[in-house]
This record gives C-alpha cells, structure tokens and sequence, in this order.
C-alpha cells in the first residue's frame, strides 16, 4: 500500500507497494495532488489494490455550472475526476467580453476555474484533478501566465494551482516539441506539476485548432517517437504522460476513412518495455484524446493498453445543451413572455426563465452523461 503523507504528493513521502505495480504511485500523485480531505486520501488508497484497470475522464469545463455539474457526477459515483480548461474555454470562463489578445482572458479565466473548483470540491468530497487541456506553440503565453500562477500558489500554499498542463506542439518538427516538453517540465518537475504532451496528431477540429486536412498517416503515432519522448521527459521526472494518436479525431462526424486503433497503445508499451529492460509491463501512461463517439469495446481496449485519462468534451457540451433544449421545448407555453401561460393570462413565469431552472436542466443531462463516461472507463465506485 502507498502510504500518505498528508502532503498531497504521494511520490515525496510514499512508499510504493511493489515493482509490478509500476506507475500507481504517480498515478496517486496526480489523483491526490489536489487532495485536502484525510478521508479522501484514506479512500485513494483503495486505488493502490489495482487489480483492475480504469481510466478517469477528463472533462472540459467553461463556466462554474458545468464544473458543478461534473463535481456532482462524480460525488454520486464515488469517483475521482479529472476537471480540465481548454484556453478558448478559460478564455469563456473569464467572460467572453473580455480581449485576449495576450491571452490575458485565458490565463484569468484558468486561473477563476482552478480557484472555483478549490473552493468546491471538498464539499463534493471527490478527488479532482486541475488540468488545462491543448496548449499550441502560439499560446505558449497562456501557458506560462498558468506556471506563474502555479508558482505564485505554490508559494503560499505549498502547491501548485493545477494538478497538471498539457503541452501540445504536434504540429512542430519532434525535435522542437520534445525540447519545448523538456524545457517547461524542468520548471513544473519541481512543484510536483504533471506534464501532458502530444505526439502525432489528434485530427478534427477543436477551439479553433483545425487538423481536419492533415495526412491520414500522421494521426498514428510510431513507437520509436513515443520511446524517445519517454527518454527525454523521465530524465526529468515520472510525472508525464502521453496523448499519442491512433486514429483520434476531434468532434464526433460520420464514420469516415479515419480508424481508431486503441490496438496500437499495446503495441507502444510493448516497444517501451522492450526498451527497458522489460520489467514493467506497461511503462507509459497514454491519454486518449478524441474519446467522444467511441464504442465501448474502443474505449476498453485503450483503457487495457494504458490509457490512464480520456477526454470528453464534444459528448458533454451535447448533453448540457439536451436538457436546455429539452425543457425550452416542453415548457415553450410558459417562456414567451414574463406574465401569462397556458395556465392563465395572468400567471407569472419567473420560476421557469430563472437561469437556476432551464440551466439546471442542462447540468442534469451533463452530470447524467458525465457519469456514463465513468462508466465507460471503469471509474466508478473506486472511493
Ligand atoms: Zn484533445
């Protein structure tokens, strides 16, 4: 069993339970980092018995009441969670309104995300991991406004402000993304901050980053890359992991010429394991981008291959807008006006144009569908 030590990284005082079980332990780290509940942490614990293998969504949120409503998805399912800000969404979650052309409305608004949900989520009573999601070479800025806040945070608090970033330089030549990689994870290493990096191509579009055109071979990512990120980036520390592509596309579209091949994460912890000597079975932690619109066979054969995180972000920004749309369309006789409804000309409406009634109608079918990815990953009842 990892022991904890009350400091919120299980990897500066734990002890880990056995060699076979490599990676749990940075696992824990990532789970536990933003941990304040002793009781939480007693229930993380449960995780180190890891016979099975889950993976924990990681969910997209660009306001407080779609972060509540994962929180609540979460707490009713006894499971952690992993709570992620693209920057179009921090840059929402400041307020639209706002310029950003120095990505002074991202880096705020990441900042209003990871602070709201640090306030909430002890009550929720879950383990919440802090994340921000894609960060190209030109929002680099965004990123670095993120580490500042982590640091400053860290200052005070003995923490950083997130649990972890990702770096997304694809698009670059390898070299340059893998020395961007090395470059910032030096200055998170030290804080305990979990580095995510992509390599090969997540196709699709996304807040405005539009891969819908690149060469289908570059959306699977070869072996030889990923061991050579692996090299550079545990030089450093353990706390990393991979987004590698197999086939992952942005958004959910018609079936296209585009396979999925989760099959092929297997084939990249088997090199990695060749490589290192073979006594881990699965050295790499991978992260499955794209998830939304996978079947579940999909879904568990990545989750068997290592994939550690899943993000869902088309799937849930879907199912916020079904109980929106839903109750605008059911209860359509009492929205056209403040006064007067089926009921009478002279019957109030106020109780159902109140934001906190049709918005939490999306929160339900968000949180309902939230707890279906958990599912799908195995994440449930693991507190
Ligand atoms: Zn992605």
């Amino acid at each position: 069993m990892a022991k904890t030590c009350g400091h919120f990284y299980l990897n500066c005082c734990s002890t880990v339970e056995s060699a076979s079980t490599p990676g749990i332990s940075q696992l824990l780290g990532l789970l536990g980092i933003v941990l304040q509940d002793l009781h939480v942490v007693v229930g993380l614990n449960i995780l180190t018995n890891f016979s099975i293998q889950f993976a924990i969504p990681a969910i997209n949120v660009t306001s407080s009441s779609v972060a509540n409503a994962v929180l609540e998805a979460a707490r009713d399912i006894k499971s952690p969670i992993i709570i992620q800000v693209s920057q179009g969404g921090s840059a929402y979650f400041a307020g639209k309104g706002l310029a950003n052309d120095k990505q002074q409305a991202s880096i705020a608004g990441a900042k209003a995300a990871a602070l709201h949900v640090r306030a909430v989520a002890p009550l929720y009573g879950v383990p919440v991991v802090l994340h921000s999601d894609h960060c190209a070479e030109k929002l680099l800025p965004w990123f670095e406004g993120m580490l500042e806040a982590d640091e400053a945070y860290f200052k005070e608090h003995g923490e950083p402000l997130f649990s972890s970033h990702m770096l997304d330089l694809s698009e670059e030549p390898k070299e340059q993304n893998i020395a961007t990689c090395v470059k910032y994870f030096k200055r998170m290493a030290p804080l305990g901050i979990w580095l995510e990096m992509e390599i090969g191509i997540t196709g699709g579009e996304e807040d405005g980053v539009d891969n819908t055109g690149v060469d289908n071979s570059r959306l699977y990512t070869q072996p030889e890359d990923i061991w050579d990120v692996h090299t550079a980036l545990s030089a450093i520390g353990p706390n990393f992991s991979i987004a590698a592509g197999f086939g992952n596309v942005h958004g959910v579209y018609k079936p296209g010429n585009v396979k999925l091949q989760p099959g092929l994460l297997g084939k990249h912890q088997e090199y990695a394991s060749k490589k290192l000597g073979g006594k881990e079975e699965k050295p790499l932690f991978l992260v499955f981008h794209g998830g939304s619109g996978s079947s579940k066979e999909e879904i568990k054969t990545a989750v068997v291959n290592g994939v550690v995180k899943m993000n869902v972000d088309t799937d849930t920004q879907w199912a916020y807008l079904v109980g929106i749309r839903d109750f605008v369309q059911n209860k359509s006789g009492y929205l056209q006006s403040q006064v007067g409804n089926p009921e009478g000309a002279d019957k109030p409406n106020k109780k159902y144009y109140d934001p906190r009634i049709w918005v939490r109608e999306g929160e339900k079918t968000l949180s309902a569908r939230v707890k279906v990815a958990c599912e799908d990953l195995g994440n449930v009842g693991h507190l």
